[in-house]
């Protein structure tokens, strides 16, 4: 057979500068991460090929004994990694996943209640253009103007007044954690269920630095490639074996057609480096990597450039930076770190004034860096050079001095050593 870069030397050579970028900057957009080269070979095999409607042992294709094996691998691993008693690792994505929960427990025209996008929900939270807004009817919470936190009394307020039949639980732009047993109470007050969307800190959940969603949620729904470190793609959780039966169905036939095995057999390749020690103590690292850049970003030298941090701080891998009271905005911000070599995305902050294609913030993230090596000297370094790539008044030599030190942080961090390029195979 002919090799890809014989084939599509075009494809190719964009897979190379990819690889390129990946090794030479610094990724800190929060929701992602690098995979492990066993992850990827796992998602760059024969799997591909293969057609598994169906669940293990229930499948409406031949062949599919191999298949069975490593989703039945997947699913124990998953349910043992976060004491589940059902899983579900067929979901494509995240956001198919939520469509997948809400198929299987509501109906359109019903009404969820989720944390509002301009304030850290996600757009599969009952965003208006989203699946999630169009079928049924939104209710959005919102978080504390003083605080930054999520006002659980108006969780109750508007949970009794729109009689809500689901309850999300979770974000993408939220530098705290959540108290999922109060948001259970409310559910169980009027009669919805409650659905935790834990995409963000699943990894952090996996290696008990973040209190589990899943004692306390009906269902629970994550992406395996943020903090949890695999392939891209979604799962479902419950320790209910009435709603399991029907989440089952609702992802096949309902959602989807055939799984992605090759996905699958990457995810389950994650789970178990999930549960290996090391994966805690990158987690850990990732941790305290958001606390320096949060303290650096707190500084009274960061404050007097109008620079500041959401809620004051952070409990989890992201920072979300405020700069509703700086000169520079969202998209200035995003542009300038990247001109420097490092990637983040701009975010709106809460009761942000800019437009949210400009916006006021910028959301930056530990976990690729963690996966890369970083401890926390490397952090405070990253810290620094964000900090004052971030005041006004730097200059371009000062931009051009810090981009060097990005460039050294990478070198001393070798990412994917032994990748070779596919251009020349
Ligand atoms: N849920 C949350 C909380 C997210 O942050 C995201 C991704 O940003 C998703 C779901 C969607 O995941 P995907 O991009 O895999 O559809």
């Amino acid at each position: 057979d002919r090799s890809l870069g014989q084939i599509d030397p075009e494809v190719a050579a964009a897979i190379d500068a990819e690889l390129v970028r990946q090794q030479s900057t610094l990724e800190m957009i929060a929701s992602e991460n690098f995979a492990p080269v066993a992850v990827m070979q796992a998602q760059g095999s024969v799997l591909t090929n293969k057609y598994a409607e169906g669940y293990p042992g229930r499948r409406y294709y031949g062949g599919c004994e191999n298949v069975d094996v490593i989703e039945q691998l997947a699913i124990d691993r998953l349910k043992a990694l976060f004491g589940a008693g059902f899983a579900n690792v067929q979901p494509h994505s995240g956001a198919q996943a939520n469509a997948a929960v809400m198929h299987a427990l509501i109906k359109p025209g019903d009404t969820i209640l989720g944390l509002d996008l301009a304030h850290g929900g996600h757009l599969s939270h009952g965003m208006k253009l989203n699946f999630s807004g169009r079928l049924y009817n939104v209710a959005a919470y919102h978080v504390r103007e003083d605080d930054h936190r999520v006002d659980m009394d108006e969780v109750e307020r508007l949970a009794r007044e729109h009689r809500p039949q689901l309850i999300i639980a979770g974000w993408s732009a939220y530098p705290r954690q959540l108290d999922f047993a109060h948001f259970r109470r409310i559910a169980d007050e009027v009669g919805a269920l409650l659905l935790v969307d834990m995409a963000h800190f699943a990894g952090l959940v996996a290696t008990g630095l973040h209190p589990s969603p899943v004692p306390h949620a009906h269902v629970v729904t994550s992406t395996t490639h943020k903090t949890l470190g695999g392939p891209r793609g979604g799962i479902i959780l419950s320790n209910d074996a009435a709603i399991a039966k029907k989440l089952n169905s609702a992802v096949f036939p309902g959602q989807q057609g055939g799984p992605l095995e090759h996905v699958i057999a990457a995810k389950a390749v994650a789970f178990k480096l999930a549960a290996e020690p090391a994966f805690t103590e990158r987690q850990e690292r990732t941790l305290r990597g958001a606390r320096i850049l949060a303290e650096r970003l707190t500084s009274p030298e960061a404050t007097a450039a109008g620079i500041g941090v959401v809620s004051g701080g952070t409990d989890v891998h992201l920072v979300l930076v405020d700069l509703r009271h700086s000169d520079l905005d969202g998209q200035q911000a995003e542009d300038r770190l990247h001109a420097i070599g490092i990637t983040v995305n701009r975010n709106a902050v809460p009761f942000d004034p800019r437009p949210p294609m400009v916006s006021s913030g910028v959301r930056i993230g530990t976990p690729a860096l963690a996966a890369r090596g970083f401890d926390d000297d490397a952090f405070r370094e990253v810290a620094d050079i964000i900090a004052i790539a971030l005041q006004p008044g730097t200059s371009e030599a000062q931009l051009a001095e810090l981009g060097q030190r990005v460039h050294d942080l990478a070198l001393a961090h070798p990412l994917y050593p032994d990748l070779a390029p596919v251009s020349a195979s």
